[in-house]
């Protein structure tokens, strides 16, 4: 059976710990068929002084992060299957900049995450203090609209975790504008929407997206694939036998994974 983790980490992103070999180990010792790794994208969008490699790949390493990939590739061939990504930053009014990364090589996927509310990095325990200052519906409100921006590029693969805004716990009121847009403008750019198991090792303690987004997502036939955005070896799928019954339970019946940029959807048996 197929079973993929397309969301890993790399010791060249600076906020992972572990060594591609330990991230490998720990697939093949869960039974993972293929795993994908997704390093954090070079920050394009901030001025080249301000660039930093505390949760990024610097820019001159790129080329190093795809040639060491590649050599895993070769050296675990015969054991599994790794496919080379990014997950990808977007910063509405960047696009320029960013398209000079996807550019940069024929990656198998590009996760499309939005980390950033203008200058506030939302998902940043250390910026925790952002939430109280606004309102928790408008936080919402402005990640979709800025999601499906990043969505409607055309640049990627995948939506890496959906509704990260539940990170902390702070929920919205009522129905969150802009949630089910998404989710349309997922299928229309044909984008699979991602599984991402690691919301259970965060305060909300659940997996990105809730299950009701999921639900939604399957009558809208989105595809899905799974991801655990270890920063550690041990979380390299995580409670992936959990997200697809899950899956299964919502009727999905496929799980997508990638090969050089093409989706490929596997049966879940
Ligand atoms: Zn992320
Ligand atoms: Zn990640």
């Amino acid at each position: 059976m197929f079973f993929g983790d397309y969301h890993i980490h790399t010791p060249r992103c600076g906020d992972a710990q572990g060594s591609y070999d330990e991230y490998i180990e720990e697939a093949l010792r869960k039974g993972l068929s293929e795993i994908g790794f997704s390093g954090h994208c070079p920050q394009y969008f901030l001025p080249l002084e301000e660039r930093g490699r505390e949760s990024a790949i610097p820019e001159e390493e790129l080329t190093l992060y795809v040639r060491e990939v590649e050599s895993l590739q070769e050296k675990y061939r015969s054991s599994i299957t790794i496919r080379l990504g990014l997950e990808v930053d977007f910063v509405p009014g960047k696009e320029e900049e960013l398209q000079s990364i996807v550019d940069f090589y024929s990656w198998d996927y590009l996760l499309l995450s939005v980390h950033y509310l203008g200058t506030w990095p939302f998902d940043n325990p250390q910026y925790l203090s952002g939430y109280r200052e606004r309102d928790i519906n408008e936080i919402y409100e402005t990640y979709y609209q800025t999601l499906i921006a990043g969505m409607k590029t055309g640049f990627f693969s995948a939506v890496a975790h959906f509704d990260l805004p539940k990170k902390f716990g702070f929920r919205p009121a009522g129905e969150v504008k802009g949630e089910i847009e998404a989710l349309q403008v997922c299928r229309e750019q044909n984008l699979v929407i991602e599984l991402n198991t690691a919301g259970r090792r965060k305060p909300v303690r659940e997996f990105y997206p809730a299950a009701p987004i999921l639900a939604q997502a399957q009558k809208l036939s989105l595809n899905v694939c799974l991801g655990s955005d270890a920063h550690r070896p041990e979380e390299v799928g995580e409670d992936f036998r959990e997200a697809l019954a899950l899956l299964c339970r919502l009727g999905f019946d496929h799980i997508a994974g990638w090969e050089k940029g093409i989706a490929v959807l596997h049966p879940i048996s």
